[in-house]
């Protein structure tokens, strides 16, 4: 239905270019004074009326939603990119946001459709340094699921109807990094991450409640098993750098994401978990930049488009001034991780489990009892280790687990297949404690693995996958198959091995083998 609608509408364009040149369409957001928000198929026409009027924009779709719906993706370009190839090949920086995840937070779905109209005038100069990849409405299920705001969404100022956190699976968009169980996610691990791997995301939502003095928080990439040299470039050079530039520039108050445990007496300023679960922690794992953008839910709908709008033109501004040197930390964060894989640099120790820590006591503005006040406070802004393994040259998976091979491939990750049998000494978690949490999670009961590892000469079968760490995405190799971490076993990605059923209290021994060295043995990479 909208190829022939599109076709008549370029016709048109076509003819009469004057015409078409006054036509950018207005936001539903604008059109109704902030009353409403876009469903997705207004998202889907917008986007088509800007491509006509001759916005350098490319409108296509990432992917379906759970419910059939199209996951709109917009390339942004001049001259025009259609490929990462091309993109590659322009010597542009690739930038991607990502609005809407969490189906009522609104705000970030309005402001890059208006950013989006912007770089057909007054922004266009943005296109010179960047390649744009946006995801207007990355959740289209939650988006539509429209519903009160005051049930759907209870801390939140408006606007009246608004959509669900979760997708048409009802999973929550924002934990699926690592299971990868929604096609949101899905596609995007297809059709972004791994084809077009971009050198920033940024992640838009809003806050869910807590009272502070700020129209926007924010956070950088939060494991610290992720390489250091992009994560701390945005934790400490770029965002202490758009703070002020929206201060001065914009009389906009933005400060690091956090909540308080007890409102009444605050103790610290913390933020969330550090877990690649989340999008842009999940980025962070994977060596590149990422920002985490949540509008106060209670600053009205207007404000919170517009900080939203003004911080993502910002983000855009500093990244196209300092792209070389974002390429060449991502580069080297690249290099130093496969290096370490392999043995040739030295081996890092990583966490599997965390503790906050603060970067020091500072103002931070909170609201008590309808009045925003400045507390003296500990900003707890990032995460330590406090217990590590060291990092190994790769990890050996069963044989039978075929799936849990494909999804590492998903995650662009390279894994081998063993064609001969290989025998060497491995480390093997023996005497398991598996601790299944009563209640579900994401449809889960997530699993808590704990055992003793043993250095122990073993066959690895013909068949069996072998993934190193001698590769790029070296770290989140580990971040996803350690087995007593927060990766892939805790959402019981192993537990069909014998001994490991839900409910089972004991394994005899963890599935997943640590390797010593990458085997020496003939193997075949997956496709
Ligand atoms: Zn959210």
């Amino acid at each position: 239905m909208r190829l022939p609608f599109r076709a008549v509408l370029a016709a048109l364009a076509a003819a009469a270019p004057g015409l078409a040149a006054q036509a950018l369409p207005q936001t539903t957001a604008e059109r109704t004074d902030y009353a409403a928000t876009s469903t997705n198929a207004e998202v889907g026409a917008f986007l088509d009326s800007l491509e006509l009027a001759g916005a350098p924009v490319r409108v296509s779709e990432m992917g379906t939603s759970a419910l059939g719906q199209p996951i709109y993706f917009v390339i942004a370009s001049d001259p025009t990119v259609t490929s990462p190839g091309e993109a590659a090949a322009s010597g542009k920086l690739v930038v991607y946001l990502q609005a809407n995840i969490h189906g009522g937070e609104v705000e970030g779905k309005e402001a890059v459709l208006a950013l989006l109209r912007e770089l057909a005038g007054a922004r266009r100069e943005l296109l010179r340094t960047l390649v744009i990849l946006v995801a207007p409405d990355y959740n289209p299920d939650g988006n539509d699921a429209l519903g009160p705001q005051a049930v759907n969404r209870s801390e939140q100022s408006g606007p009246a109807l608004i959509g669900q956190r979760a997708d048409g699976k009802n999973l929550d968009l924002n934990r699926d990094y690592f299971k990868a169980e929604a096609p949101e996610t899905r596609a995007s691990l297809a059709r972004v991450y791994t084809t077009w791997d971009p050198a920033l995301m940024v992640d838009l939502h809003t806050t869910d409640g807590t009272l502070h003095g700020y129209q926007l928080t924010y956070a950088p990439p939060l494991d610290p098993n992720g390489p250091a040299g992009p994560s701390t470039f945005v934790r400490d050079r770029m965002l202490p750098a758009l703070r002020k530039t929206l201060q001065d520039k914009y009389h906009e108050s933005i400060f690091d994401y956090g909540n308080v445990e007890t409102p009444q007496a605050p103790q610290s300023w913390d933020t969330y978990a550090p877990l690649g679960w989340y999008g842009t922690n999940y980025v962070g794992l994977r060596g590149r930049m990422a920002i985490l953008s949540e509008a106060y839910s209670h600053a009205d709908f207007k404000t919170r488009v517009q900080v939203t709008h003004d911080f993502l033109v910002e983000i855009l501004e500093y990244t196209g001034r300092h792209g070389d040197e974002i390429r060449r930390l991502e580069r080297a964060a690249d290099r130093q991780t496969a290096l370490e894989g392999a043995s040739s640099a030295p081996r890092p120790s990583l966490a599997v489990a965390y503790r906050l820590a603060s970067r020091g006591v500072e103002a931070v503005r909170l609201e008590v009892m309808q009045q925003v006040r400045t507390y003296r406070l500990p900003v707890r802004d990032r995460f330590v280790d406090s217990l590590t393994r060291p990092l190994p040259a790769g990890y050996f998976l069963p044989a039978a687990d075929s799936d849990g091979a494909a999804l590492l491939r998903l995650h662009g990750i390279q894994v081998q297949r063993l064609a001969r049998e290989w025998t060497d000494t491995v480390e093997v978690l023996t005497g398991t404690e598996l601790n299944w949490a009563t209640r579900e999670f994401q449809g889960h009961h997530l699993l808590e693995v704990t055992g003793t590892w043993a250095r122990t000469p073993r066959s690895v079968p013909a068949g069996c996958y072998f993934v190193s760490t001698a590769q790029p995405l070296g770290r989140l190799v580990f971040a996803l198959l350690e087995p007593e971490g927060f990766g892939l076993a805790r959402w019981g990605a192993f537990s069909r091995a014998p001994g490991m059923q839900l409910g089972a209290s004991a394994g005899r021994e963890f599935p997943v083998w640590r390797a010593e060295r990458a085997p020496r043995a003939p193997s075949r990479v997956l496709p």
